[in-house]
């Protein structure tokens, strides 16, 4: 089969990273060979990248998709006052407003932007309470259709009775059925939980029979705000992690967003269970809720990037990431971003099936061609400082994904943009009017 041949391009790696001036040649959706000595076979595809930087396609570690059509949104009437408030007044108004057409119109605008900034798999927490049945399906057939891979779960909750929280369990469980022997790399599930504060006990012993069945891990909220443990100790008498672990969802391939605000005796019972922590910097600081102890966090803990939400652009999110750390004295590296962006594509590669994030040969073709020229030297010692202070989403000129061009001189190739930028538009005021 006819492959690619990325000619004249400057490789960055970031896991490990290493700079090379090599050739890449793609085939079947792998790339096939790195070296000076990669041939372009007869039908391939000769492309000279004039020495610009090349990287492995980006994974946003933790994200909602469904918030894609927020951006503009009213504010409340009462301005929210804390987290809790936040939830109410804001994001459980969208999540309960939308139906099937806004989930879709939502996942394609979020897939057009992540695309759009190098950002080629997405692990996502889904909610739409009055949309649940056949919703993940949705967002897995839009996120097809410009090309990303997901890693998709639902965000199961008690917060609408018995229904809301059996109809959660059965589109996390259908999903994951369906599933079960498909193994092409481009989707998998995870349980999907809201957070412990909204879930009662029942629910979460269920939420673990479903991930112990189909072998995989949860995907939930933990502390991102004191609430979560206060409602654990005054509702439960129980600590958050001693909450999660009694339950059995402390899995190796658990993702826990945030843990802003875990203690820590915390930290070490989720460490020794192996899970994953995703850290999210921007929307912290958008809704205020504090900074996770990073640094104790990474020494233990695989620590994941995420946008939670907040684009698809994971440029932005590393860099703010950085200047938090710096922010907050932490006296983390800059290699530290990097290694968090590295974590993100090993934990999709682990639920997929597939290596994604590194430009290496046998891994998946997901890259990223950029028009970045570095404007001084740049080597494996200087790809943090490259990243984080030079390159930009609006350096990413192509994309290809499993082999295949998915954005062409900046033209998103597998939707009608125009299209769903003018639908969606139209799309987002309905769903407004119905908040
Ligand atoms: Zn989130």
């Amino acid at each position: 089969m006819a492959g690619i041949v990325l000619e004249n391009c400057c490789l960055v790696d970031i896991d490990p990273a290493s700079v090379r001036f090599e050739k890449l040649r793609i085939a079947d959706g792998l790339i096939a060979g790195i070296g000076a000595e990669v041939q372009a076979e007869p039908g391939d595809e000769v492309v000279d990248c004039s020495g610009a930087v090349i990287l492995p396609g980006l994974v946003n570690g933790h994200t909602h998709l469904y918030s894609a059509l927020a951006v503009g949104m009213p504010p409340p009437s009462e301005p929210p006052e804390n987290f809790l408030q936040i939830l109410e007044r804001v994001w459980w108004k969208l999540d309960v407003a939308l139906d099937i057409k806004s989930i879709e119109t939502s996942a394609t605008i979020g897939a057009i932007e992540a695309l759009r900034c190098g950002t080629t798999t997405l692990i996502d927490h889904h909610a739409s309470p009055n949309s649940i049945d056949g919703s993940l399906d949705a967002i897995e057939r839009c996120l097809d259709s410009v090309g990303l891979r997901g890693v998709l779960c639902y965000e199961t909750t008690d917060r609408h009775g018995l229904s809301g929280r059996e109809a959660g369990l059965a589109e996390n469980d259908r999903y994951l059925a369906r599933h079960t022997d498909r193994h092409d790399g481009r989707f998998a599930g995870l349980v999907g939980a809201h957070a412990l504060f909204t879930l009662e006990d029942e629910t979460l012993s269920e939420l673990s029979d479903l991930a112990k069945r189909h072998d995989v891990g949860v995907h939930i909220h933990v502390a991102e705000d004191p609430c979560d443990e206060e409602v654990c100790t005054t509702d439960h008498q129980i600590f958050l992690s001693d909450r999660l672990r009694s339950h059995g969802l402390l899995r190796p391939e658990t993702i826990i967003a945030h843990g802003t605000h875990l203690a820590n005796d915390d930290v070490a019972t989720i460490a020794s269970a192996s899970c994953s922590i995703a850290h999210n910097t921007r929307s912290n600081m958008n809704n205020g809720v504090g900074y996770a102890p990073l640094p104790q966090l990474a020494s233990v803990l695989t620590v994941l990037l995420g946008t939670d939400g907040i684009g698809g652009d994971m440029f932005a999110e590393a860099r703010t990431a950085w200047f938090k750390m710096c922010d907050e004295q932490t006296a983390l590296s800059p290699d530290s971003v990097l290694k968090m962006l590295a974590n993100s594509a090993r934990r999709a590669s682990q639920s997929l099936g597939v290596e994604l994030g590194k430009l290496k040969t046998g891994c998946v073709a997901d890259i990223v061609l950029t028009d970045y020229l570095p404007a001084g030297p740049i080597h494996a010692g200087n790809v943090a400082g490259h990243l984080l202070f030079g390159l930009e989403a609006r350096h990413v000129r192509d994309v290809i994904i499993g082999g295949q061009w998915r954005l062409r001189d900046r033209k998103v190739l597998g939707v009608d943009e125009g299209r769903v930028r003018r639908e969606a538009s139209e799309v987002s005021a309905s769903l407004w009017e119905r908040m």
